[in-house]
């Protein structure tokens, strides 16, 4: 959403080069949506969708808990205020060292998947509480995280036994339906199999008390996506299908869904071409792009909606790529996208819905340019 004061901010500052502006009161208004929707959960901001300490802050201030998956994540979110109980170490593959390092900070939350995981989080944060990250298939989500992460709900059940033998607090199982996701009924699915683990650890005498229903809550990009506020009825109808009247503490790790659509990225059009006189697509190259912040443009993946000056005249099939001497750096050509035809070299373009998974994921020089810089208001 590109804001007023993101307008004025560009307006009189100009920045030159491409950079994101991110309005810091559209994030206020995802977090408050998100309590509202979902009022019995607690949020966990998923800080790798975007660290800003300005964010963190702001977040901190509202009362948001954090999911990191480094030490130096931990560290951001205990500058920007967080208080250790706030914090969840949610990535599954840590050294241990690093655990030691959290649980020294006061971290006492940590996610696994696997008993080697379990052993290492026994040893270096003894007593801690654990969640086991199950499987799902990441079906309907437009950047789905696979494999990867978790394990089959029947072994989620041993790796939780094997944390309560080994005195940790064998707290809830957790799962992520896959970032970008539209499909409303994929959280049932995964809440299904969550009761599945509770049941399996209830017949040994171990009763976990949490769910952590991860992120994957959706920004708008060209398509409409369902509100907040559906998500959060779809989820609470689940939960009381599965869980009966014994509904568990439940956590969500909203991460695109809390800063996507804050940010814009201001970009430039370096050159229009074509390959041949009778080429039926042009080439439009802009000054960022995969390696710039772009990245979730991989496989097409992430559509993102390019705003021009030129809006509402003739448009024509474009092929989109980044300003790098590197092939792969091409946005979209499977799928060519339709651009003004009075479309010039020199013109600015917003890129929007970019707060989320664009600022880190810019390389630091390759071919010389510069990470993308970033402007939160
Ligand atoms: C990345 C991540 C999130 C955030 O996912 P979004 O789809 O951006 O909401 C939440 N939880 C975990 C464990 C993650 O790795």
């Amino acid at each position: 959403m590109t804001t007023q004061r993101i307008i004025d901010f560009l307006n009189t500052r100009r920045p030159d080069g491409p950079c994101m502006v991110l309005d810091l009161d559209i994030v206020r208004e995802n977090y408050l949506g998100f309590e509202k929707a979902l009022p019995q959960s607690r949020i966990f901001y998923a800080v790798k969708a975007n660290p800003a300490p300005e964010i963190l802050h702001l977040l901190a201030s509202m009362g948001s808990s954090f999911d990191t998956a480094s030490v130096a994540e931990v560290e951001m979110a205990l500058n920007a205020g967080a208080t250790p109980d706030r914090i969840s170490y949610g990535n599954t593959i840590k050294k241990e060292r690093d655990i030691k390092r959290a649980y020294e900070y006061g971290v006492r939350l940590y996610a696994v998947d696997s008993v080697e995981e379990v052993e290492k989080v026994a040893r270096a944060a003894p007593g801690s509480r654990v969640f086991c990250r199950i499987l799902t298939d990441g079906a309907g989500a437009e950047w789905p995280l696979s494999r990867k992460f978790g394990c089959v709900p029947a072994m989620a059940g041993d790796v939780l036994r094997v944390a309560h033998q080994l005195g940790l607090h064998a707290y809830g199982v957790s799962f992520h339906v896959g970032s970008q996701q539209t499909d409303l009924t994929s959280w049932d699915r995964a809440l299904e199999e969550a009761k599945t683990v509770f049941d399996d650890l209830a017949s040994d005498g171990i009763y976990p008390s949490m769910v952590n229903m991860g992120g994957g809550f959706p920004t708008r990009y060209l398509k409409d996506v369902p509100t907040a506020q559906a998500y959060g009825e779809a989820i609470f109808e689940s939960l009381s299908k599965h869980f009966g009247n014994r509904l568990p503490e439940t956590i969500i790790e909203p991460g695109r869904g809390m800063v996507g659509n804050a940010g814009v990225i201001k970009a430039e059009v370096v050159l229009i071409s074509r390959k041949a006189d009778n080429d039926n697509v042009r080439w439009v190259y802009l000054d960022i792009g995969k390696f710039g912040g772009l990245a979730e443009t991989m496989d097409e993946a992430i559509r993102y909606q390019i705003v021009t000056s030129h809006d509402g005249g003739e448009t024509e099939p474009s092929v989109l790529a980044g300003p790098t001497c590197d092939s792969a750096d091409v946005m979209y050509e499977k799928t060519p996208y339709p651009l003004p035809v009075s479309l010039t070299i020199g013109d600015e373009v917003l890129i929007e819905g970019t707060g989320a998974y664009t600022t880190t994921y810019s390389a630091v020089a390759f071919n010389g340019f510069e990470p993308l810089r970033a402007y939160i208001i």
